[in-house]
């Protein structure tokens, strides 16, 4: 499995502003899925993203990501297996401010060792992909949020990972924009069989979706007829 999680529970604060953010959460994705999130503010989707990408830990049971029981991995490896596995983006896109954006989306593949020029050389190939050719060299305070935004997913598919996680990837973006960046998720998906998890309001998103989940209070509630995946490549 790409990733299982068995009863997870998230629960923030403790004595009177005790917040439970995911409630017993059980779920199982297979390689190669696109699973798509929705539901209201405040449901749990964001919560429940980081701990898929591995940058939270539940406060009970279990997760495994690529077979590897995250939760109990110490933070310097996890930190080696997140860089490897996972590419994601969150609603702040944590581009680094004094680094070009072509500098920033190299610089995964730079910390896993790859030679800088080759890694300078594929950060402009992702981000003629997200139709930032011309802001390779732009700094992150020169570009809109939607460029920010878009250069924050050429960051998260630097790596090739197996699992993209992406919160909202389409909230900056217009129509436009946003259709571009479905359809490349989605030949991600299908291309090299990139596990997906993408929380949004937006229906548009849905389009791309294997499997469709609607959470509400901290639950997960699969829908029960499979969408029919629209949009084609
Ligand atoms: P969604 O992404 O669906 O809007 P979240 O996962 O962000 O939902 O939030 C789920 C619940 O957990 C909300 O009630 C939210 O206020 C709470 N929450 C999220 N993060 C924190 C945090 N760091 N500290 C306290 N409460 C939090
Ligand atoms: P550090 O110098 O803190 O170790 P890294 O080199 O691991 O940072 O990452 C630099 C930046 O790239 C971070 O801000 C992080 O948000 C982002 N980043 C790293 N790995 C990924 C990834 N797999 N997907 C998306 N963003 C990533």
């Amino acid at each position: 499995m790409a990733v299982e999680l068995r009863r997870v529970s998230k629960v923030y604060g403790n004595g009177a502003v005790r917040t439970v953010a995911l409630e017993e959460v059980s779920l199982v994705v297979a390689p190669g899925e696109s699973v798509v999130l929705m539901g209201p503010s405040g449901s749990g989707k964001t919560t429940l993203l980081n701990i898929v990408a591995t940058l939270d830990r539940p406060t009970s049971g279990e997760v495994y990501v690529l077979g590897v029981d995250v939760v109990n991995m110490p933070e310097k490896k996890l930190e080696k297996f997140r860089l490897r596995n996972i590419g994601y983006l969150f609603q702040s896109y944590n581009l680094v401010p004094y680094l070009t954006a072509e500098q920033n989306v190299a610089l995964p593949l730079i910390a896993l060792g790859v030679k800088k020029e080759l890694a300078l050389l594929k950060a402009r190939v992702l981000l003629e992909l997200v139709g930032l050719e011309k802001a390779a060299g732009l700094y992150p305070q020169q570009m809109s949020s939607g460029m920010q935004q878009r250069a924050a997913v050429a960051r998260a598919l630097a790596n090739n990972p197996p699992i993209l996680v992406l919160d909202e990837p389409t909230s900056n973006l217009d129509a436009d924009n946003a259709s571009n960046l479905l359809a490349l998720i989605a030949a991600v998906n299908r291309i090299f069989k990139t596990t997906v998890f993408i929380a949004t309001h937006d229906a548009e998103v849905a389009r791309i979706a294997t499997r469709l989940i609607y959470m509400r209070s901290g639950r997960v509630y699969e829908a029960a007829e499979p969408p029919k995946r629209e949009l084609k490549i």
